[in-house]
C-alpha cells in the first residue's frame, strides 16, 4: 500500500509505479506529522497499531462485545496466552505491553491485573520499579489476585540478593495495602472517548511524536492561508528539495545544474526564488530586500529580518514564492514571459 501511495504522491501514478528519482523526500519523513516537519501522511504501520489497541482494549472492557467475551473464555486476559493462534493473535500479543504502558488499573478483584506489568499502584509498574526483584522472579505472569493469595515470595528464586530482598519488603507492603473487591478491574486511560472506545487519533499523535521535537518550520508552512498545493510547495522549498536543476543534477536526471534562463548560475532553489531577474525584481518592489539573500532552508526565520511583522507574512511569502516558481516554469517549459 505504501508503494502505491508513494507513487501517487510523487508522480500521480495510480498503478503503483514510481521511479526513485521522482521521490523528493524520504517516505518516513513524509509520514511524520506536520508539527514535526513531515507531510502528515498517515503512517499505516502506526495506524494499524492504534486500531489493534482498540481490540486489546475491548478485551479488557468486554461489556458489549461478543468477540471479547468469547476470547476471554479462551485465553488468560492478563497475558493473552492461551488457546488462540495465528498471525493476528500474535500481533495483538506484541501490542499488549504498549496497552499496559498507556493504561492504569483500578484494582477490583485483581483477576486481570498483571502484578508486574500493569500500573496498579503509584505511577510505575512493579517491573520498572523493582528491577532487582523482577529479575529474581520465576513467574512473570502473576496477577494481583494470585499474588494476594500466595504472596510474591512463592514465585521468586530461592536465594535473593540484598537489593532484591529489600525490594521484596517494599513490594509486599504495597500489595498488603491493596484490598480486593468483587468488582472487575477497571482500566483507566487518558485516551478514552465518551463511548468508552479508544481515541486512536490521539494515540497515533502521541506515538508519532515520540522522540521528536517540534519543527519551527512547520508553523511557517502549515499555519498559512495558502492552498494545500502551495503549502506542499513550501514544504519542499524549505527543505531545498523543489525540482530545480541542482537537485535534478544530484539525481543524475539532467547533465548540468546550470540555469536555463541565464545560462550562468547554478539553478539552486535560491536562484529561482530571488536569484534570476524576475524573482529579484519582485522582492525589490515589495520592499522585502532581506528575501534577496535568504537561504531557503531558513525562510521560516524571515520575520526576524523584516522591520514590519505582520501575521499574514508567511501566507504572503508562500503565495509570492509560488507565483515566482510558476513564472520560472512558464519560462523554462513554454518560453512564456511573466511580467513582475
Ligand atoms: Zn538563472
Amino acid at each position: 500500500m505504501d508503494k502505491k501511495r508513494r507513487a501517487f504522491l510523487w508522480s500521480g501514478d495510480k498503478s503503483g509505479h514510481s521511479s526513485p528519482s521522482s521521490c523528493l523526500i524520504a517516505w518516513i519523513k513524509v509520514c511524520s506529522p506536520k508539527d514535526f516537519g513531515g507531510l502528515g501522511i498517515w503512517d499505516l504501520g502506526v495506524q494499524n497499531i492504534c486500531l489493534l489497541l482498540k481490540l486489546v482494549h475491548r478485551l479488557q472492557s468486554p461489556q458489549s462485545s461478543a468477540w471479547a467475551i468469547w476470547v476471554r473464555g479462551q485465553v488468560d486476559i492478563t497475558t493473552l496466552q492461551g488457546d488462540l493462534h495465528g498471525d493476528h493473535w500474535q500481533t495483538l500479543k506484541t501490542i499488549l505491553p504498549l496497552y499496559q504502558a498507556i493504561t492504569m488499573v483500578e484494582v477490583g478483584d485483581g483477576n486481570t491485573c498483571s502484578l508486574w506489568n500493569d500500573v496498579w499502584t503509584g505511577d510505575e509498574c512493579f517491573a520498572d520499579r523493582f528491577l532487582a526483584l523482577f529479575s529474581h522472579s520465576n513467574i512473570k505472569t502473576q496477577t494481583v489476585k494470585e499474588a494476594k493469595t500466595s504472596g510474591i515470595r512463592s514465585t521468586l528464586v530461592p536465594r535473593l540478593s540484598t537489593m532484591a530482598d529489600h525490594e521484596l519488603q517494599l513490594a509486599q507492603r504495597l500489595l498488603d495495602q491493596t484490598s480486593l473487591s468483587a468488582a472487575q478491574d477497571k482500566r483507566i486511560l487518558d485516551f478514552l472517548k465518551p463511548d468508552n472506545n479508544i481515541d486512536t487519533g490521539a494515540i497515533y499523535k502521541m506515538l508519532k511524536a515520540r522522540g521528536q521535537s517540534s519543527d519551527p518550520k512547520a508553523t511557517f508552512i502549515w499555519n498559512t492561508w495558502a492552498p494545500p498545493r502551495v503549502q506542499l510547495f513550501m514544504w519542499l522549498l524549505l527543505q531545498r528539495r523543489i525540482q530545480c536543476r541542482t537537485v535534478l543534477f544530484t539525481k543524475h536526471i539532467v547533465d548540468s545544474p546550470t540555469c536555463e534562463i541565464c545560462n550562468i548560475m547554478d539553478e539552486t532553489p535560491e536562484h529561482i526564488i530571488h536569484g534570476f531577474s524576475l524573482g529579484k525584481e519582485v522582492w525589490r518592489r515589495l520592499n522585502l530586500q532581506s528575501m534577496i539573500s535568504m537561504d531557503m532552508g531558513q525562510l521560516h526565520t524571515l520575520s526576524n529580518h523584516t522591520s514590519t511583522v505582520i501575521p499574514e507574512l508567511p501566507s504572503f511569502i508562500a503565495l509570492v514564492c509560488w507565483q515566482v516558481w510558476k513564472a520560472r516554469n512558464a519560462k523554462v517549459f513554454r518560453n512564456e514571459e511573466h511580467s513582475v
